[in-house]
């Protein structure tokens, strides 16, 4: 029989982790089946466990269980405890190890897929959630000159910066405290794309040369893309590239094999 993996999510019927990892199985010859699962809100563990149960050897966690997942782990990686979310889980006998690579995949979809370098930098990363939490310790690993976290609430972005300040030069802030600066990486990572909603950015933001970049993706250029493209942003982005890399990466931490995104991601913009 195949080996069995699935993303858990509420709702999960649109996700792409299906089709991503499908393919990746095809391309690596590795015998697994892949499928989306939907928990109910408050019946995450059971599925988990349920799961276990079928002879299920791993998973993906998507919105809204990312920090269930890290409370339901045994063991966490260091990269999901400082994330405190769990998004690739791996289920051993009675251990269920949780991991996150939201933060590997960004890196590997800016720095390999989009050629941008990030050591010596100035960057500047919008929100101070989950997606936020999850990526700013990879960013700061890369060296960057500046890392600046914006939030609406601006007190998040405060405790995020204070949280990761060991780990690089990380400052948070509001919005109207931009002003006057500019950077050479915008990372929109507040979900405001999903509602048609643009954070409140001054026109000056994007530095000469600078790359924008979206972690929501879909079929056309979200708000802040569009915003940015008109605004001096010399290089735009969505957030495909990011949903493959993640999945490249709990790919490998599965089976060992590292799957090659850039054909995965033909595949699903030609769709
Ligand atoms: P959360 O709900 O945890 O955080 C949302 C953030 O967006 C908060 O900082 C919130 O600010 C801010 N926000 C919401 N609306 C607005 C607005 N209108 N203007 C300014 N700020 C706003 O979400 P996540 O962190 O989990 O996800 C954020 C985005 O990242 C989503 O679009 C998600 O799809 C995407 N994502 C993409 C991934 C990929 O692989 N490409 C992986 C993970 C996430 P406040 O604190 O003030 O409420």
């Amino acid at each position: 029989m195949s080996d069995l993996y699935c993303v858990f999510g509420n709702p999960v019927g649109h996700s792409k982790s299906p089709a991503i990892h499908s393919a990746f199985a095809r391309q690596t010859g590795q015998d697994m089946r892949y499928e989306a699962k939907l928990a109910p809100l408050d019946g995450f563990a059971e599925a988990v466990h349920a799961f276990i149960q079928a002879g299920g050897r791993g998973g993906n966690v998507t919105v809204p269980f990312k920090e269930e997942a890290c409370r339901l782990s045994t063991r966490l990686t260091p990269r999901a405890e400082l994330a405190g979310a769990v998004n690739t889980l791996c289920f051993d006998g009675d251990e269920i190890l949780g991991d996150n690579t939201d933060g590997a995949g960004l890196t590997r979809d800016l720095m390999v897929n989009l050629d941008c370098t990030l050591k010596g930098r100035r960057i500047l990363l919008l929100g101070a959630g989950g997606a936020a939490r999850g990526v700013l310790a990879p960013l700061l690993d890369a060296q960057p000159d500046a890392l600046v976290v914006a939030n609406r609430t601006s007190g998040k972005a405060h405790a995020l910066a204070a949280r990761f300040a060991a780990h690089g030069p990380v400052v948070g802030c509001a919005y109207p405290d931009l002003a006057g600066q500019s950077f050479d990486l915008v990372i929109n990572a507040t979900s405001a794309s999903l509602s048609g909603e643009l954070p409140p950015l001054h026109t000056g933001i994007f530095a000469t040369g600078s790359l924008a970049y979206d972690m929501m993706y879909g079929k056309d250029d979200t708000p802040f893309m569009a915003f940015a493209a008109q605004h001096g942003a010399a290089q735009v982005a969505d957030g495909l590239g990011m949903l493959i890399e993640q999945a490249a990466e709990a790919f490998f931490v599965w089976r060992g094999i590292r799957p090659d995104g850039a054909p995965v991601m033909a595949q699903l913009r030609g769709a």
